[in-house]
């Protein structure tokens, strides 16, 4: 098979083999790529027009105690200046990102034992009586069937777990031995089954991937079909073990953008922060390749450099106000609408 006859299967059945990805991954040029992302812009029009939804991000705890090699959190960084949130000054971020016009709040943070399910449950259960109208999702890392099913009862709506990568060899290398690739597909598995909208995801140039490695991401995705899925650019964090290693591009993530787009049409594909850290128009390249989603920041100014997953991460000074005017004004450029919604999925759910 060449290219164009790829794109054709990928487009009618959304679905290639392991080795049509590979080929697709490897062969791809200039002219492939606008041809993916001109289809992939046509088919997301087709479901959420020229609307971009927007998450408020709030990071409530940088601390970790998790090692995972690439992350500038990881508990191994005698550097990083920890802080945790109290649920007061959560709810705080929470309200004033109301007033800005976000209705998804995303509680983001390290695997902090302080967050334990009735201290998070309280904090949604209070969201949720401010702003019933408001999703909440959670991306606080691998927690029990149990608690996750806690929070989900107390309100929780959806549940962002990056998958980091498909391959087990190449997770192994990612990640301490005492994280487990099979613990992070079961907790996936787990969130589809308790009933949240699941988001997973990857990021683009990470250490020893590989064309194969992301053929078999692609095709994880092509089988969970996840409501949401976050790829971004790895960009390496100097004090941690891969500081040295390369940064991921822009070219290939919004290659992939596209491709994600035609294999899982309504699936909510962040253009991500650290797209825009490694290039000045990234949020923009990555909605014009097939991304429908941004993510700015609520946490308060006072933490945001502290949340650092990775060097030179981008929106950490301004307010949140002016996080929010500026993608505004960035979707605007480009033809698109940033809108006050909570963004749900739009497709069929499969459980
Ligand atoms: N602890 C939760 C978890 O593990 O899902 C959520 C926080 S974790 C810091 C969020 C995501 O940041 C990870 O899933 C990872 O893909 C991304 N990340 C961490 N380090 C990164 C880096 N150096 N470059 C780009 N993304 C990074």
């Amino acid at each position: 098979m060449d290219n164009k006859e790829l794109i054709k299967k990928l487009i009618t059945e959304h679905s290639l083999t392991l080795d049509e990805y590979e080929y697709l991954i490897d062969n791809r040029d200039p002219e492939l790529a606008r041809e993916l992302a001109e289809r992939a812009v046509s088919v997301r029009r087709g479901i959420y027009g020229n609307a971009v939804f927007t998450r408020g991000l709030i990071e409530i705890s940088n601390i970790c105690k998790n090692n995972c090699i690439y992350c500038g959190i990881r508990a191994g960084n005698g550097n990083c200046d920890r802080y945790r949130l109290t649920p007061e000054e959560i709810i705080e971020c929470a309200d004033e990102g109301y007033s800005l016009g976000f209705r998804t709040f995303v509680l983001q943070g390290g695997e902090d034992g302080y967050f334990t399910d009735a201290v998070i449950c309280d904090i949604i259960k209070r969201l949720k009586a401010k702003h019933p109208d408001c999703a909440i999702t959670l991306s606080l890392g691998e927690r029990s069937f149990e608690s996750y099913k806690r929070l989900y009862d107390a309100g929780a709506d959806r549940y962002l777990l990056r998958h980091e990568t498909a391959d087990r060899e190449h997770y192994e290398k990612l990640h301490p031995r005492d994280m487990s690739f099979d613990n992070r597909m079961e907790c996936l598995r787990s969130l589809k089954r308790i009933g949240y909208q699941v988001g997973c995801g990857f990021m683009v140039g990470s250490p020893y991937q590989t064309s194969a490695t992301l053929a078999k991401d692609l095709k994880f995705i092509e089988e969970f079909k996840p409501e949401m899925c976050g790829i971004g650019p790895f960009v390496p964090h100097k004090d941690t073990p891969f500081g040295n290693k390369p940064q991921g591009t822009v070219e290939l993530t919004c290659f992939l953008l596209s491709v994600i787009r035609l294999i899982h049409p309504p699936v909510l594909l962040p253009s991500t922060t650290a797209l825009g850290t490694i290039h000045p128009l990234g949020r923009e390249l990555g909605i014009q390749a097939g991304a429908n989603v941004v993510m700015p920041n609520l946490s308060p100014v006072s933490v945001r450099k502290k949340y650092e997953l990775y060097d030179n991460k981008i929106c950490t000074g301004e307010e949140s106000a002016q996080c929010r005017g500026c993608l505004e004004q960035r979707m605007k450029s480009i033809g698109y609408e940033l809108i006050i919604d909570r963004g749900d999925f739009k497709g069929k759910r499969i459980y």
